[in-house]
């Protein structure tokens, strides 16, 4: 199929800026079979993992309103900053060293939209509207019975595969629990979720439907970085210039200084964002490999070499350099995250536990009383995994006398799984005893879950005057 390819503006808008609808052909080949498998397994991956549990726990959640969230296993809280912020540096630092070296192959390969785009969505216009020619004299046709009947099917679909998209993406910010508790009950009960799975939906419809590869083009933050990000040494869907051109003349005779395209426009047709790879790098490629899978195709039929339109760097096969100094950078800061994460990791504790001096007066006095003087703080103790937790607060040993006295309501005090305790402890002491002489006093944590005990000791100040 030959078609005009449009070099001064984008490929999907007419020169009234309107919008111009691909119906990229499908094509068969190795990457396209090997994206299937990427793409089914991906898709699988999405719909299931809510629904597995590490450590009793569900693998992954962002439970952004209880600021809670689990890792594989880890339950992280807000206060764990630090470790979040080192997770999300080995994410943006690897799709950096990812497209550094292999260019934008998160796009074509393991981005959402492409996933869902190419994984279900394009297979499901396929099977109700037949091929690229089908569906674009369908789209043409005038609005009468046939059209009325295969496009609300194929809305139907849409809506119903845009809800089990938008339900398992909840289920990862409220649990799969709640999910379920919160599809059994009426909207009124659950009005934010409800809003949110309407809008969600909907804007999955209009994006899929509609908006398609202009989400790429034109809104995808990740596609404006990639010059910044890609260098000489990146991979990409290439066309060998030196090997195809000039055009028209190879035609499988042999012989003859004549390059190997023969202008079939075939690796224009099954593009999804319309461009002519021929005319090298542009930021619309997605690195979708039907280019590469349509010419290698072509390039049988004609017999001559794959590998027209390959995957190859602008430094070329024999110069390019798998680790550049740009990757270098990437790859030395993730190691720079994996050891901060680990630093982090290892200083963490299953329980968080602070004291406080509550606002107002520092300290109070009863005249006549042998312990006269009080101060009083604000224990803190959170429990930070799903099992229970048991404190017990004592004074350090070198403490103890009958001079002082430290009074906590609940001792020891039993804090449920991930629950938290705010407590007022009472210091009562008289101002004779010696260790006033530097209002230092130390409390000693004994911290014990399913049999583990930890010993913490935290020290502070008294006021007396
Ligand atoms: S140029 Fe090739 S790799 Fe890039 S989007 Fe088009 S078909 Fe896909
Ligand atoms: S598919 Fe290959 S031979 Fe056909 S136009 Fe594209 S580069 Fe040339």
């Amino acid at each position: 199929m030959k078609k005009e390819v449009i070099t001064q503006r984008l490929s999907t808008m007419n020169e009234k800026g309107e919008r111009v609808f691909i119906y990229a052909a499908k094509i068969k080949g190795h990457y396209q079979r090997l994206k299937l498998k990427v793409h089914a397994f991906l898709i699988l991956l999405f719909l299931i993992l809510p629904w597995i549990k590490v450590n009793g726990e569900q693998s992954l959640l962002l439970d952004i309103a209880n600021r809670r969230f689990n890792v594989f296993g880890l339950i992280l809280w807000a206060h764990d900053a630090p470790l979040i912020f080192f997770i999300l540096a080995i994410v943006v630092f690897g799709l950096a060293l990812a497209t550094a070296v292999w260019g934008r192959v998160w796009c074509g390969w393991a981005c959402p939209q492409t996933v869902f785009l190419d994984g279900i969505f394009r297979k499901v216009d396929e099977f109700i509207e037949g091929n690229h020619s089908k569906r674009y004299k369908l789209d043409k046709a005038p609005w009468d019975f046939r059209k009325v009947r295969i496009k609300s099917f194929k809305y139907m679909v849409y809506l119903i595969l845009s809800m089990i998209i938008t339900h398992s993406f909840l289920a990862y910010f409220v649990g799969v629990e709640e999910l379920k508790d919160m599809v059994r009950s009426p909207p009124s009960e659950n009005w934010f979720s409800f809003m949110f799975i309407v809008l969600t939906t909907s804007s999955l419809m209009f994006n899929f439907l509609w908006f398609r590869e202009q989400f790429c083009i034109i809104m995808c933050p990740y596609g404006r970085f990639q010059s910044v990000l890609m260098d000489e040494n990146s991979l990409a869907p290439l066309y060998d210039a030196k090997r195809g051109e000039p055009r028209r003349q190879g035609k499988g005779e042999e012989g003859k200084a004549e390059g190997d395209c023969i202008d079939c426009f075939k690796c224009v047709a099954v593009c999804p964002t319309g461009i002519d790879i021929r005319n090298g790098i542009q930021m619309e490629c997605v690195a979708c490999t039907a280019c590469i899978d349509a010419c290698d195709g072509i390039m049988e039929k004609v017999k001559k070499p794959k590998g027209l339109i390959r995957y190859n760097s602008e430094a070329g096969e024999n110069k390019r350099k798998m680790f550049g100094a740009r990757s270098l950078v990437y790859a030395i800061s993730i190691v720079a995250a994996i050891v901060g994460l680990t630093f982090f990791l290892n200083k963490r504790t299953p329980y968080a536990i602070s004291m406080l001096r509550q606002k107002g007066i520092p300290f109070r006095h009863a005249q006549g009383e042998v312990l006269g003087y009080s101060n009083f703080f604000k224990l803190y103790a959170k429990n930070q995994v799903s099992k229970e937790m048991k404190v017990t607060v004592a004074l350090s040993e070198q403490y103890r006398s009958d001079n002082i006295k430290v009074i906590i309501p609940q001792n020891p005090l039993v804090i449920k799984p991930e629950g938290v305790h705010r407590l007022p402890v009472f210091v009562k002491f008289s101002k004779d005893y010696k260790f006033l002489k530097n209002r230092d006093l130390t409390l000693d944590f004994k911290i014990e879950i399913e049999g583990k005990v930890y010993l913490k000791t935290k020290s502070f100040h008294l006021a007396f005057d």
